[in-house]
């Protein structure tokens, strides 16, 4: 089967930009003790793509996700380690798999392509994906579309509150007190990954 044990080479960590939805920044700020203004930035509409819905600020329209050093390397990886790993970004989570969704639903987990080559903890022998990763990737792919949906909502919210007329810095609290409130949403209906 397609075999996957990560070897802590720190290469995605430094090959990818990760962004960010309130939720990821509340877990890292919550239990990690870290200040927002260490570890976010916007990332410009112009020069960057994602699936994430797209903020309007005062400084521009983006993405909110983690700083990079200027080499690429993700703030939070240190000699090759994320020292955030027990609540990292969900994005974070999947690498090197994918999740595909139709409709807003997750129909199935995949190999990233982009990892095949790149990724040395992936072992590629034409063989399905085992059981147990492929279950525990499809959950946690089916919590983040749901917070991802959530992130939504509150980046229209601060759209129609704010016109985006005000910048990072008020963003941020926005989200933050957002979070609040969907963390104990989800608390209360068992779906909260830490
Ligand atoms: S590239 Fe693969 S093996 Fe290296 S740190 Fe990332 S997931 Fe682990
Ligand atoms: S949060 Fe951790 S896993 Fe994600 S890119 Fe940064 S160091 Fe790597």
């Amino acid at each position: 089967m397609v075999r996957f044990k990560c070897t802590l080479c720190g290469i995605c960590c430094s090959k990818y930009w990760v962004p960010v939805t309130h939720l990821d920044i509340w877990r890292i700020m919550h239990y990690g003790g870290y200040k927002p203004r260490y570890f976010l930035r916007l990332y410009p509409a112009a020069g960057y793509k994602s699936t994430m819905p797209k903020v309007r600020l005062k400084e521009g329209e983006g993405y909110i996700g983690l700083k990079r050093y200027v080499n690429g390397v993700c703030v939070f990886n240190v000699d090759r380690l994320c020292i955030i790993h027990k609540f990292k970004p969900l994005t974070c989570r999947f690498y090197p798999f994918l999740y595909v969704t139709s409709g807003g639903r997750v129909l199935r987990i995949e190999v990233n392509k982009d990892a095949i080559g790149v990724c040395p903890g992936l072992i590629l022998d034409g063989k399905p994906i085992d059981d147990e990763t492929y279950n525990n990737i499809m959950q946690l792919a089916k919590a983040r579309v749901f917070e991802k949906r959530l992130y939504a909502d509150a980046v229209n919210r601060w759209l129609s509150e704010t016109g985006g007329k005000y910048g990072f810095e008020e963003f941020i609290d926005f989200l933050i007190e957002r979070a609040k409130k969907d963390m104990a949403m989800l608390v209360y209906k068992n779906l909260w990954v830490k």
